[in-house]
């Protein structure tokens, strides 16, 4: 019997178990409520200058976890998206004009935290022909000149595939690249219809052959089947990704999509055992892995 039909049986009779209980959540994906002075300050700070995270917007599951560690993912370019994925709890709409001091207050925000590792992460702004690549340049600039020690990771849209956008990130690279695939390419017209699979693993490809780190992520349990996960580890390792994150999707309300099955935390690190087989030199793969989940310890083992 294959390793894939191995899987396939195992992972069977794991979906027939979970499933009649999605209505309540395994013990694995209980979190803290979020307290403690350091979430309070970086709330406070966050108000104070008016910055936006995807910890908050997504409802990320790990936000006591993280912002207690005071460590925050910003999210720039708005609060309005101008795509509607199934998954995604962010605001959908027409965006308000560019904040132009927006990487201003970014830095300013990473210089009062102390980050030694700061991930920026952005709305779709696919009106704009850059698609706001140039914010995400600024953003990385004025880090690096005024936090030499900082290393930057930025988790950006696909710009459209437009590649002057790719390159004007180059214009001043972070040290790691994240684009997330999200799901399995079967499931793109429900996850993310205004996305292109292809097109999201040649962005990876650009800015691997470009010489920088290169991360992605994806969600379980939204529909796929364990066999796709693990063709879609080898499409991206295949593309130069460096880094794969693996999280159970959560529903955010109940006009998102449904939660297909709760993944087992034995699954989760059989996918671990399988991407570092497949040559990624980080998998982080448990229930509540968001694709920002201590990205720090990343930076620090990769570079
Ligand atoms: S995992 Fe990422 S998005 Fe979630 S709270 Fe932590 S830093 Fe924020």
């Amino acid at each position: 019997m294959s390793v894939i039909n191995q899987y396939q049986r195992k992972f069977k009779e794991e979906k027939e178990s979970y499933s009649t209980e999605l209505g309540k959540r395994p013990n694995w994906l209980k979190v803290k409520l979020p307290t403690g002075d350091n979430y309070t300050d970086v709330r406070n700070l966050m108000r104070r200058q008016k910055l936006h995270t995807v910890c908050e917007e997504a409802k990320c599951p790990n936000i006591a976890e993280c912002w207690n560690a005071r460590s925050a993912t910003f999210m720039i370019l708005g609060d309005t998206c101008t795509r509607s994925c199934g998954f995604c709890n962010i605001k959908v709409g027409i965006p308000n004009e560019l904040d132009l001091n927006e990487p201003r207050r970014v830095a300013d925000s990473v210089k009062e935290l102390n980050l030694r590792h700061v991930v920026i992460t952005s709305v779709n702004r696919d009106e704009l022909k850059d698609g706001g690549a140039a914010i995400f340049r600024e953003c990385v600039k004025l880090i690096n000149e005024e936090m030499y020690d900082t290393t930057v990771e930025i988790l950006i849209p696909d710009f459209r595939g437009v590649e002057e956008a790719f390159e004007i990130i180059m214009q001043n690279p972070p040290d790691i690249l994240n684009h997330n695939l999200e799901t399995v390419p079967r499931l793109y017209k429900v996850v993310r219809p205004q996305a292109k699979y292809e097109r999201s693993l040649s962005l990876i490809k650009w800015f691997k052959e470009k010489g920088l780190k290169t991360k992605s992520g994806i969600m379980v349990g939204i529909g796929e089947e364990p066999e796709e996960v693990l063709t879609l580890m080898d499409d991206i390792v295949n593309n130069g990704c460096d880094i794969l994150t693996i999280g159970q999707y959560l529903q955010p309300t109940k006009n998102h999509l449904p939660v297909d099955r709760y993944v087992s935390p034995e699954e989760f690190n059989i996918y671990k055992e399988e991407g570092l087989k497949k040559g990624f030199r980080i998998v982080e793969s448990s229930p509540l892995v968001r694709s920002s989940y201590h990205a720090d310890r990343h930076a620090r083992a990769i570079f």
